[in-house]
């Protein structure tokens, strides 16, 4: 077969992005990404790939996050030796979120080391470490928005903005192989199109087939108006009950997002009589990464950017322990940004533990949680929640605010797709079953397109175009 994708991760559920192209006798990976989520799924990420590292010639990789960039090491680590094409924005931000990702890796496993002693067991080595993504970070090679380029004969690329978070690409794959022609498009993870920071995602005219995410497939976001003025009425509240917020907030994307909105309306939001604290060292990093590529933002946010280095008036960078423990003192009036954005890791989780027991603590989710996390238990209305193994009452007040997500919606979606000239395969990946489906139905409908929702191991002869085969179950690779 020489023209295929197998889909090897983020294929009937949300992360592991990880697709693997042949194209004739190259291979090359699209994303190499993490599973996340239940202790069940991220030991997964300790299985071994399903082909073997060494025998890939290129990875391309859509955007920073570790859903998709987070297994590169590991990559690397076992024999991986090739190219790793994607933005320049997307390297300077991975090599921020790798790095965090082995020093979390570090720690779990000398918690997990710790608790197998007392019963005997041995000690478990991290899933990577720092000198395995410094190891990596040479592999990457910059590759411009808009700008084609040949990888090899057989393969070219051409990286579009994808309006999701900065760096993050749409590919356009242009594959040949033995005088077959086909194009494939990648949608790697796509903005909602009105987020306050970023462009809305690039439009692609043709392809023969797309691969494309669904993770918010099932549903409409409210609006981002919608959700700021939301936002400005917990501030309200929390205001009046002398209480605090507490934003766990993705690194990347979300925060520089948040502290714009709270730049831009701070006279209205009374942010005076606030402390804010962007009390995160991953997330200060990430955001002078935002102000070097500011010339990648939505228009007014790329001003901001460049002016105030995503500044906002009382808002306090604590990038040391010592200043984070010391927010614990503040009674009321602190608004609180912190990661890990599922509330998995971080030091959001000790600001949990100090104040969601209290009823005037609100909660504000400003993105997606993965089932399985601290961050989903809250938003499904979990009276408890289980931090640093002791259980803490859910007295605080959670508010979900859809209107921030970095993800398009249903809408977003099916507008990208519909920018597409010729109704082209659509294989539905990123997921959770009920999202995708749904989509495809929509899409169905609205274009009466050919649709696969993959599974995970499931292939696609790229040589087989729609009209050929039904595609309507995802077709089983043996
Ligand atoms: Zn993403």
């Amino acid at each position: 077969m020489p023209l295929r994708i197998r889909f090897l991760g983020a294929a009937g559920e949300v992360t592991g992005s990880c697709h693997l192209l042949e194209i004739g006798a190259r291979r090359v990976l699209l994303d190499c990404g993490l599973f996340q989520g239940s202790a069940e799924t991220e030991a997964r990420n300790r299985e071994p790939f399903p082909f073997d590292p060494a025998g890939i010639d290129a990875v391309i990789l859509s955007h920073a996050h570790l859903d998709h960039a987070g297994r590169l090491p590991l990559l690397v680590k076992q024999g991986f030796s090739g190219p790793i094409y994607t933005h320049e924005a997307t390297r300077d931000l991975a090599r921020i979120m790798l790095k965090d990702a082995a020093h979390l890796a570090a720690r779990d496993a000398e918690t997990d080391t710790r608790k197998r002693a007392r019963r005997g067991l041995p000690a478990v080595q991290p899933l990577y470490t720092v000198d395995d993504v410094d190891a990596c970070l040479p592999r990457f090679h910059t590759l411009k928005y808009g700008q084609r380029r040949e990888l090899f004969p057989g393969l070219s690329c051409r990286l579009q903005d994808a309006g999701h978070i900065l760096g993050a690409a749409v590919m356009e794959l242009w594959l040949e192989d033995r005088g077959m022609k086909r194009k494939l498009v990648f949608s790697g993870d796509l903005g909602p199109g009105h987020s306050f920071i970023m462009p809305p995602p690039t439009p692609v005219a043709e392809a023969d087939v797309v691969v494309m995410e669904s993770a918010y497939g099932d549903r409409l976001h409210r609006s981002p108006e919608a959700s700021v003025a939301e936002l400005g009425e917990i501030l309200q509240q929390a205001r009046r009950q002398h209480g605090n917020i507490l934003i766990p907030a993705f690194s990347v994307g979300r925060t520089q997002e948040i502290l714009y909105l709270l730049a831009q309306h701070s006279r209205e939001w009374g942010l005076d009589a606030w402390y804010v604290f962007l009390d995160s060292p991953m997330a200060i990093e990430a955001t002078t990464v935002y102000t070097a590529h500011a010339a990648l933002l939505a228009p007014a946010a790329a001003s901001y950017a460049r002016e105030s280095h995503f500044g906002a008036p009382h808002l306090r960078f604590t990038a040391t322990p010592e200043e984070s423990i010391a927010i614990n003192g503040i009674e009321s009036g602190a608004i609180i940004i912190a990661g890990s954005g599922m509330c998995n890791g971080g030091r959001i989780q000790h600001h949990l533990k100090h104040r969601l027991w209290r009823d005037n603590t609100h909660v504000v989710i400003v993105g997606y949680q993965a089932m399985g996390t601290p961050g989903r238990r809250l938003v499904d209305g979990a009276r408890e929640l289980m931090l640093w193994g002791e259980p803490v009452r859910v007295a605080a007040q959670i508010h979900t605010l859809g209107g921030f997500s970095a993800h398009a919606d249903r809408d977003g979606l099916c507008g990208w797709y519909g920018a597409f000239q010729k109704h082209p395969l659509a294989a539905l990946v990123h997921g959770e079953p009920r999202a995708s489906t749904a989509l495809a139905a929509e899409l169905r409908t609205r274009y009466g397109c050919p649709v696969t929702v993959p599974a995970r191991g499931d292939s696609l002869d790229l040589g087989e175009l729609p009209g050929d085969v039904s595609f309507d179950a995802g077709r089983r690779s043996a």
